[in-house]
């Protein structure tokens, strides 16, 4: 069993079976002067439950639940959310707890971070995707115009609860969804836990203990995006301009599904600017390929893919400037890319499924 604390920016990021028991501690010291719970309806049932017994204070908590998946990560939610707070008369003193995958802590704390300029939050990740990312760093943001977290805020929770037995009811899908972000933590910054993903039996404490190790590493140097932090950007250009084609499309593609194209399309460009190796791509594509079956993207999907990336936030005055790897467990960032060689990379990743 791990148990582990790290200190991030100004906050301790706690991890394993007691974490719970820290929350309660936590609460016990902090005094606030009442509590809310975001949750969404699986987390609502799976999980409160464990959350209040261990943490008998929050049984007074105001319960706010919201419907599950990427289209709650909204303006409208925030602002019934918001409503529910004033109409609770949350004050400064509140406690608001994202309890939930990266759909509630990133919406979650956008919210708290605005609500009368700030109230505390904290969170508690029940996904893997928000266990071994989304819940550190202190990015918060809602998707709008139909682009990902176009409105959003850097703002830091008081504490993060990382309680790994919250896995248990999550879906095989859900799951698959969050290695994605930790193979992309592996491919730019830790070829160890490279070879550990790739051995059946390591311990998913321990790959989300080195995870967030790696993670807080990096948003401790750069807290702002303005550097090294961008190399955690690393298959999320594309990902991102694929995530949103798909956010108007009945068929759903979730965040790290993504990603996983992303990856490798981005993988491909790497190799392109003569970053890594064949042999490289070659083992990057075949062990991501086992792990996430990748559909096949329609042609027809490359132009509108095209004014997505350059929409997107990431790339600066007009060039395409990219995170891209410079080996496996290497990165560098502001790596400046053309249309064509991203038509090729797309058309690598199209007859990966031939
Ligand atoms: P999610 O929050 O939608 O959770 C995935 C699904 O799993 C949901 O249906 C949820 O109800 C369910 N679920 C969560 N925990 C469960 C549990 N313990 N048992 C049963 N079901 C459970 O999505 P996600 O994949 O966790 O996060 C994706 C979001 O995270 C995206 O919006 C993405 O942009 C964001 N993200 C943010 C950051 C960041 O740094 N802020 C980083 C990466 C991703």
């Amino acid at each position: 069993m791990i148990s582990s604390k790290l200190k991030s920016l100004n906050y301790t990021i706690h991890l394993g079976d007691k974490s719970l028991n820290d929350l309660s501690a936590f609460l016990l010291k902090k005094k606030y002067s009442s509590y809310f719970i975001l949750c969404d309806e699986n987390t609502l049932q799976n999980c409160l439950p464990t959350l209040i017994t261990t943490c008998p204070a929050l049984s007074s908590a105001e319960i706010i639940e919201i419907e599950s998946g990427e289209q709650s990560k909204s303006l409208e939610f925030s602002s019934n959310i918001w409503q529910t707070l004033l109409e609770n008369m949350a004050d400064k003193n509140s406690l608001f707890i994202n309890l939930g995958g990266g759909v509630v802590s990133d919406l979650g704390g956008f919210t708290a971070s605005l609500y009368k300029r700030g109230i505390d939050f904290i969170h508690v990740p029940t996904s893997l995707l928000a266990m071994a990312d989304a819940s550190v760093g202190g990015k918060t943001g809602i998707d709008f115009g139909g682009i990902k977290n176009t409105i959003g805020s850097f703002a830091q929770a008081r504490a993060v609860f990382i309680y790994p037995p919250f896995l248990n009811t999550l879906s095989e899908r859900h799951f698959k969804n969050g290695m994605a972000e930790i193979f992309k933590i592996a491919l730019i910054g830790d070829k160890k836990l490279w070879k550990l993903l790739e051995t059946e039996k390591s311990s998913i404490d321990l790959i989300i203990l080195k995870s967030v190790e790696l993670k807080n590493k990096i948003v401790l140097k750069d807290p702002f995006d303005e550097g090294i932090r961008k190399t955690l950007n690393f298959g999320h250009t594309i990902g991102h301009a694929i995530e949103s084609l798909f956010l108007a499309s009945p068929n759903e593609l979730l965040h790290g599904e993504a990603i996983f194209i992303g990856m490798l399309m981005e993988a491909h460009l790497s190799w392109q600017k003569k970053m890594i190796t064949k042999k490289d791509l070659t083992e990057i594509t075949q062990v991501l390929n086992l792990a996430f079956y990748s559909p096949a993207i329609n042609d027809s999907a490359f132009e509108p893919m095209m004014e997505l990336i350059a929409n997107d936030k990431k790339s600066g005055q007009k060039k395409l400037l990219f995170s891209l790897l410079s080996g496996i467990g290497s990165s560098k960032y502001n790596i400046e890319i053309t249309a064509a060689q991203i038509k090729k990379a797309f058309q690598f990743y199209n007859a990966l499924n031939q």
